[in-house]
């Protein structure tokens, strides 16, 4: 990842790696841990928990990236210092209300669909700038950024055009929301592209840890 920074002209440094740990064990976890990861991504909440509680005397950082049903916005908001998977109001809302008052906000980002599918997470880029205003309101989260998750395409120029638009939004909300620093692009088959198009934080799973398990 380093390389490609250099390579499309990125600062060193200015794209943070998080490691997508969901089906992955608790031992891989922590190599990863021993090697200098701090961020962590999970997709399932029983699954997180247990890791969590298991790995809290490492003090990592632990981002919620997954599909949010409304019943489990409470332990989301207990558990996590990042939720990348915003996509719409009431679960923002709740997730505010929800966050203990002993804790820092918790750092959002909004999911967006670019493909338009209407089966795929993420609000539209019609509404995003609506929602990130709303957030903006909320006291128990900070908006950070944007994030998406493209349909899966194999060459680096289709994959830089797929996320060219949400690049350009992220661009034009951070001048109206200061705070937003974060631009969630990226996962092992499509980072590069994501890099290139401004991604500031990539999430890759089996990228770095191998395959899931089943
Ligand atoms: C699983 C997942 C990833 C990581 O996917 P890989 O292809 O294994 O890198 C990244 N982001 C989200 C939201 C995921 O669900």
């Amino acid at each position: 990842m380093r390389d490609f920074e250099q390579r499309y002209g990125r600062s060193a440094n200015s794209v943070r790696l998080l490691a997508v740990s969901k089906q992955q064990s608790i031992e891989k976890i922590h190599e990863a841990a021993q090697a200098g990861v701090r961020d962590f991504g999970e997709n399932y909440l029983q699954e997180a928990e247990s890791k969590i509680a298991a790995l809290a005397s490492l003090g990592l950082c632990w981002h919620f990236i997954g599909p949010i049903q409304s019943n489990k916005t409470r332990m989301i908001a207990e558990l996590f210092d990042w939720v990348h998977s915003i996509e719409r109001d009431k679960i923002a809302r709740r997730l505010s209300e929800q966050r203990p008052a002993g804790m820092p906000p918790l750092n959002v980002c909004v999911q967006v669909n670019l493909s338009g599918e209407k089966s795929k997470s993420g609000c539209t880029l019609q509404d995003v700038d609506a929602l990130c205003d709303e957030i903006a309101l909320l006291s128990g989260l900070k908006l950070r950024g944007l994030m998406a998750i493209p349909a899966p395409l194999d060459q680096l120029d289709e994959q830089r055009a797929a996320f060219a638009p949400l690049a350009d939004r992220f661009q034009r909300l951070k001048r109206l929301h200061p705070g937003m620093d974060t631009l969630s692009i990226g996962m092992s088959n499509d980072f590069e592209a994501a890099i290139a198009e401004g991604s500031t934080q990539i999430r890759l799973g089996t990228a770095i840890f191998g395959a899931r398990r089943a």
